[in-house]
């Protein structure tokens, strides 16, 4: 017989022992009603398909990377390390200290009156026809936008988009996230000379031409071209323009650095060519044309006929962009028209300003053991790196493509943050890039001069 004591400690003993078995029980049901949650989670929550894998953007990278690696100068991502003209800024403090209290509230959801009247006065000239600023123009919340509503608002299930490589990175993820699919063609260079301009990366015009097919309804095209600097000769739209002509092919015109064109090369805006303004979508930026990439505001300019889609897109999504930016942009644009015939005007002072910048930073790479492009356009500069391959062990850093390699390594040795071009290239072209790395030049001639000096120490290291 157990005694009174001995009894307690056996039920204790069996009733934590239970307690144990139906923690573990319950522990290990919780458990799997977690793992079927989460799984089901996981599948019903994932991302849509029409946005791939959500791979980084080279952008959220190398921002990142900037602010990891704080290197001595940072040649990435394009914005100008100085202060853009004194004008701008000064319309936008006159407005947020100003007495219109209005500037602070919506304004008209397709652009602000005072800025939609003030594009047509710019491009009016320009192109040869009176745009009417409340049914051909859209401002959008930086060029990023207008290429969005562009594309999401033409683009249906299945249809085809030419995209001319390298491309900026967004068209593709636009294109497919609209149910299109993209066809690339790629700019290749002539030659591989000492002395390379970015006229001698050109089209190989039976390719282009063997892309567009009946289920083809847009071609992007970017001149000035980013990274490039490529800017489209007469002859080279009118190939592209006779196509889409051909084909009844829409044409997304992205021109967002149309005021940095080097002598003696000119901007030719596609939709001045004969038939095409029926057919073009022109995209400019606010950030770009004035030096205020922060400002993010963009428009676009075509037909009300293809507007129309574009406010469709535009109307559901952001509806309306800043009103006092708009304003400000639009004092902006009045202060440059009333100077517009004199060199002072900054639509032609940045191209006189940049030159002296992308040729110190040619000669810079050049010296270095770079062969740089020499851009005719933008503020970019692509430079093949490979001379420079057995001065540098890249065994380290894990990437897949030998510029994203070069890039991270390069900016952790020598102190100069630069761009992997493979980003502007499609899965199958990226050995197309791999062999540059892009650098940005609308920087102040002392980062300019410290990127010299950063190079040159590098090399004599080596
Ligand atoms: N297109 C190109 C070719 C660009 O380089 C950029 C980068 N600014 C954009 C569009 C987007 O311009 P925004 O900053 O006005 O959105
Ligand atoms: N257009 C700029 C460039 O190419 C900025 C791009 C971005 O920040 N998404 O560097």
């Amino acid at each position: 017989m157990f005694s009174w004591g001995q009894f307690r400690r056996v039920v204790g003993t069996v009733t934590e022992v239970r307690t144990s078995v139906i923690s573990q029980l319950q522990l290990r049901k919780i458990a799997s009603d977690q793992l079927r949650y989460s799984s089901s989670m996981a599948d019903k929550f994932k991302l849509p398909s029409r946005y791939g894998t959500g791979e980084k953007s080279v952008w959220v990278e190398y921002i990142q990377l900037a602010a990891e690696y704080k290197p001595a100068v940072n040649l990435g991502q394009g914005f100008p390390d100085y202060p853009p003209p004194g004008h701008v800024t000064k319309a936008l403090a006159e407005i947020a200290t100003g007495d219109n209290p209005l500037l602070n509230q919506y304004t008209r959801g397709f652009g602000h009156p005072r800025l939609v009247q003030n594009l047509s006065k710019v491009y009016s000239p320009l192109i040869g026809r009176e745009l009417d600023p409340f049914n051909e123009i859209l401002v959008t919340s930086g060029a990023y936008e207008a290429l969005f509503s562009a594309i999401l608002g033409h683009v249906d299930t299945g249809d085809e988009v030419i995209v001319i490589e390298p491309f900026f990175d967004c068209y593709d993820y636009m294109i497919t996230s609209a149910g299109g699919v993209s066809k690339f063609i790629a700019l290749k260079p002539k030659s591989n000379s000492d002395n390379m301009t970015s006229a001698d990366w050109v089209l190989d015009e039976e390719e282009l031409t063997s892309l567009f097919n009946e289920k083809t309804k847009m071609l992007i095209l970017n001149t000035p071209h980013n990274p490039l600097g490529k800017v489209f000769t007469r002859a080279e739209l009118e190939v592209i323009a006779n196509l889409c002509k051909k084909h009844n092919v829409l044409c997304i015109s992205d021109e967002v650095y149309e005021w940095m064109v080097y002598e003696p090369q000119k901007h030719i805006r596609i939709a001045t060519l004969p038939g095409m303004w029926n057919r073009t979508i022109t995209v400019g930026s606010a950030g770009k044309t004035f030096s205020v990439t922060g400002w993010k505001i963009g428009w676009a300019y075509a037909p009300a006929n293809l507007m129309r889609n574009l406010q469709v897109v535009h109307q559901n999504c952001v509806y309306t962009c800043s009103t006092p930016i708009q304003e400000a942009v639009a004092r902006s644009f009045e202060y440059e028209l009333e100077r517009y015939n004199t060199p002072e005007c900054y639509f032609f002072s940045i191209a006189r300003e940049l030159m002296p910048k992308r040729d110190y930073l040619v000669k810079t790479l050049r010296e270095n053991g770079f062969n740089p492009t020499i851009p005719e356009g933008g503020y970019f500069v692509v430079a093949d790196w490979t001379n420079l391959a057995d001065k540098i062990d890249l065994s380290s850093e894990p990437d897949k493509y030998k510029d994203y390699k070069f890039t991270k390594k390069f900016a952790k040795e020598a102190g100069v943050l630069t761009i992997p071009p493979t980003a502007f290239y499609s899965e199958a072209h990226k050995h197309l890039g791999e062999n540059y790395a892009r650098f940005c030049f609308i920087k102040k001639d002392e980062n300019l001069q410290l990127t010299d000096k950063l190079l040159r120490e590098w090399n004599a290291k080596k």
